[in-house]
């Protein structure tokens, strides 16, 4: 697969460390509110990432870090006369009930930063050890002047350093690259632990380094983002794991461009700032949300519109027209070589574009070809049973990259199915039996089981099959 790494500007061929195992990093949530669709954008970029590593045939192992300690919770639990733990609590909940519902793949740790302050302090020790540090006002700063390669990710000019300036902040300007915080002495009403630089608490940019470190080792393959976090959040994660081990960190930097709404920055001031759960309370299906999510290329800006988000609703019903027409089409045995190759040329293609540094233009361009194809070989009747069901298998294995492509169909309420089994009953009787087979074979599509008995017909639902469900 080649990917676009931030640190040389470049496409490359990713190589990881372990050969077949891709150890992977993505920065997490701080959970002092609902996640807005900017960073689902991010987050659904990443699935789509770790889900086609995995379809070329790769094992990831992937980080996501809980932010549950930084300058806004602390903040927001001082308003409300309360404790961090319970400001955060319901937004790490929420926050997996969100991922859940856009179909992102669980990473297979979530560190919450309080919980990793020891591994923090120890790196911030290395760091004072090797005179990267300094103390003022009972805050232990990281002297970037000490770091010659400070800067080379987010390309800062050495002159843009101001030598001995220092910010405390969690997050601060691009304009503005200074000493930052390690650890930050403890101010009343705040949390604290006690550490070798006094009572106190981390600053945001150490948890990255301690818990991608501690899951992953010391140097590792790939680490994602936001543009947003290049600066100052992975720069400094660069300069302290790097100036407390000595070893290079990360191999690649991968970063998702910006969502804007309507052609603006998503502000709580214009009205235009959306949560995922603000757009499913407005009807939204899911599925839709996340093909708009993914289908512009990670590394172009997102324009998020109503009116977008309807299209792509559209664009996906075609997959679903379609595999409503294989389940209820009546087809031959065997295959047609004709059309088996055209899968196949498409399948590798759709494969080829994702491993091409995710081209998802490419790699959907040819699925909605594919989905041409597939109509008018069933208009002409010319997709027997062998290879529509290659078709199928080929959409369930490439939908394990895109999330997509299987709908589970929509579940038929009782009166419905009473319906069309009283119509099958009626089609009988007049010995129309090609009718009354091809209900039997549509409920049978989507999920129900007939049972002819001396008492008439009974019903059940059968459980999903793996390929619709
Ligand atoms: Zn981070």
């Amino acid at each position: 697969m080649r990917v676009f790494n931030t640190l040389t500007r470049r496409l490359e061929t990713l190589t990881p460390r372990e050969p077949g195992h891709v150890r992977l990093y993505t920065c997490g949530p701080t959970v002092y509110d609902f996640a807005h669709i900017g960073n689902f954008r991010t987050y659904v970029w990443e699935d789509l990432l770790r889900r086609t590593l995995e379809l070329l045939g790769l094992r990831v192992t992937q980080v996501m870090n809980i932010t549950d300690i930084e300058d806004k919770i602390i903040a927001k639990a001082i308003a409300e006369g309360t404790t961090i733990d319970r400001v955060t609590a319901p937004y790490i909940q929420a926050f997996f009930e969100d991922i859940d519902t856009l179909g992102i793949r669980r990473a297979e740790h979530y560190p919450r930063a309080t919980e990793h302050i020891p591994e923090m302090i120890a790196i911030a020790k290395t760091l004072e050890a090797r005179g990267l540090t300094y103390v003022s006002q009972g805050s232990l700063y990281f002297r970037i002047d000490a770091f010659a390669p400070y800067g080379r990710l987010s390309n800062l000019e050495r002159r843009e350093i101001k030598v001995g300036a220092r910010v405390d902040s969690d997050e601060y300007d691009k304009d503005d690259a200074r000493d930052f915080v390690l650890w930050k002495g403890h101010r009343d009403g705040e949390p604290s632990w006690e550490s070798p630089f006094g009572p106190g608490r981390p600053g945001w940019h150490l948890e990255c380094s301690a818990m991608s470190m501690k899951y992953l080792g010391e140097s590792f393959d790939l680490h994602t983002g936001g543009v947003d976090n290049i600066f100052p959040h992975h720069e400094n994660e660069i300069a302290q794991s790097e100036g407390a081990t000595g070893h290079p960190f990360v191999t690649y930097w991968m970063h998702a461009a910006h969502l804007m709404v309507d052609g603006e920055k998503m502000a709580k001031s214009k009205g235009n700032f959306h949560t995922l759960r603000d757009l499913l309370a407005a009807g939204n299906d899911p599925r839709a949300i996340r093909y708009l999510l993914l289908a512009t290329h990670y590394r172009s800006s997102l324009n998020f519109t109503f009116d977008a988000l309807a299209r792509a609703a559209g664009e996906l019903a075609r997959f679903d027209a379609l595999q409503a027409r294989l389940a209820d089409a009546r087809v031959a045995e065997g295959r047609d070589a004709v059309f088996d190759a055209k899968l196949a040329a498409i399948d590798a293609e759709v494969r080829d574009a994702l491993a091409d540094d995710l081209n998802v233009s490419g790699a959907f361009g040819a699925l909605f070809r594919l989905v041409r194809e597939a109509n008018a070989a069933l208009d002409r009747n010319e997709l027997p049973a062998g290879s529509a069901a290659g078709l199928s298998e080929a959409l369930a294995r490439l939908d394990g990259a895109l999330g997509v492509i299987a709908a589970k169909p929509a579940e038929l309420l009782d009166p419905e199915i009473e319906a069309l089994i009283a119509q099958r009953q009626a089609a009988r009787k007049s010995k129309n039996f090609a009718e009354s087979d091809r209900i039997r074979d549509l409920l049978s599509g989507r999920g129900i089981v007939l049972e002819d008995t001396p008492q008439g017909v009974r019903w059940r639902r059968s459980l999903p099959s793996a390929g619709r469900g």
